[in-house]
């Protein structure tokens, strides 16, 4: 039974195929590389290189492979770019996402689960946001994901294709045995621009508003360990895989830090200080969002990283892994694999 897990090579995708394999599960990965790293996919892992918008190639794989379930999590995340390039952002993961499912529903694809986000929700009137909430996305990145599960909801009422979309707050961290952790180039996210910035590779971190309506005047989120999360995946698949019902899951800790806390908490554990500076707030973002996941931990989800500074410690372990294999690069790019920063 191979699961098939688009964007595979990327951050979220590569610890959901480590979590497949790490109970026997056989993944296949296509990945297009535009973010994602061909190191992360570990050896013996079926890898294409493609896009998951091509319907020849999608089906192709799910024929030659015996494809039981789509796990998609290729796609467009980071909201201020979605407000720049709303095209880009709907057709990387609304219409790219209108043809994988054209392909699952045409070859009989049993199962699909889709990367969904917390950014459906928009600014939610009460916190724990649970998934009942009003969805008012705030930025395309948030609307491309709501059309995708609607569009999702509709194809297993017609067609009978069942699935989950999970919502995910502020996925963080790093594999904990150090495997695999956030490798894109010039990720915008706040642990990774904190890292660099302990790092020394950027000069100041800037928090983006200081007025808003929380205790400290900085924003709130709920940040959850991308192992966690990719433990999530598979409380998922069992649950479809036992004829479990198309639902909806929201996935976090229920537990909200501010911009200002993670920044304490990169200093504390990196034992650096680097410069912050106040920005004016960004467009698209909510003033807090924490999530209610009792829906999730009902299925038998059981958090083990849920705690701020094991996430930052293993991306920080995972952040000076990078940076030694780059030095190491740079004095020899043969003798180590190449993993861009
Ligand atoms: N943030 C910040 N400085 C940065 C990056 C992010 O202040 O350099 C803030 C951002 O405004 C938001 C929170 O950190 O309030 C989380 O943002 P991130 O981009 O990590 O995730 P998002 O919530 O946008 O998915």
């Amino acid at each position: 039974m191979t699961v098939m897990v688009t964007g595979g090579a990327g951050f979220i995708g590569g610890h959901v195929v480590l979590a497949l394999l790490d109970r026997g599960e056989v993944p296949l990965v296509l990945d297009d590389l535009s973010t994602g790293s061909r190191s992360a996919v570990p050896a013996g892992v079926p890898f294409h290189v493609g896009d998951v918008g091509d319907m020849k190639l999608t089906s192709r794989l799910v024929r030659e492979y015996g494809v039981e379930a789509i796990l998609h999590f290729a796609g467009k995340i980071v909201v201020p770019e979605s407000i720049l390039d709303p095209l880009g952002y709907y057709l990387a993961n609304t219409l790219k996402t209108h043809a994988l499912l054209n392909v699952a529903v045409q070859t009989g694809v049993k199962h699909f689960v889709l990367s969904s986000t917390a950014a459906v929700y928009g600014d939610p009137r009460s916190i724990p946001v649970t998934e009942t909430a009003d969805t008012l996305p705030l930025s395309p990145y948030g609307r491309s994901k709501l059309m995708t599960e609607q569009m999702l909801a509709d194809v297993d009422a017609a067609y009978g294709l069942r699935h989950v979309a999970l919502r995910y707050f502020n996925v963080v961290g790093a594999d904990p045995d150090r495997r695999h952790g956030q490798s894109t180039p010039q990720a915008t996210h706040l642990f990774k621009v904190a890292l660099e910035a302990a790092l020394g590779r950027r000069s100041h971190l800037d928090i983006y508003g200081s007025s808003y309506p929380t205790p400290d005047g900085t924003c709130i989120r709920d940040y959850i360990h991308v192992s966690d999360l990719a433990r999530a995946h598979l409380a998922v698949l069992d649950h479809l895989r036992s004829g479990g019902a198309s639902r909806i899951f929201n996935c976090g800790y229920g537990r909200g830090y501010s911009v200002a806390e993670v920044v304490e908490a990169v200093k504390a554990v990196t034992g650096t200080d680097f410069e912050v500076r106040r920005a004016p707030p960004r467009p698209g973002d909510p003033a807090e969002i924490v999530a209610d996941s009792n829906e999730l931990l009902k299925l038998g989800w059981e958090p083990e990283l849920n705690d701020l500074r094991t996430m930052v410690d293993d991306a920080w372990q995972w952040e000076r892994k990078l940076a030694v294999s780059r030095t190491t690069e740079q004095i020899d790019p043969g003798i180590s694999p190449s993993i861009p920063i």
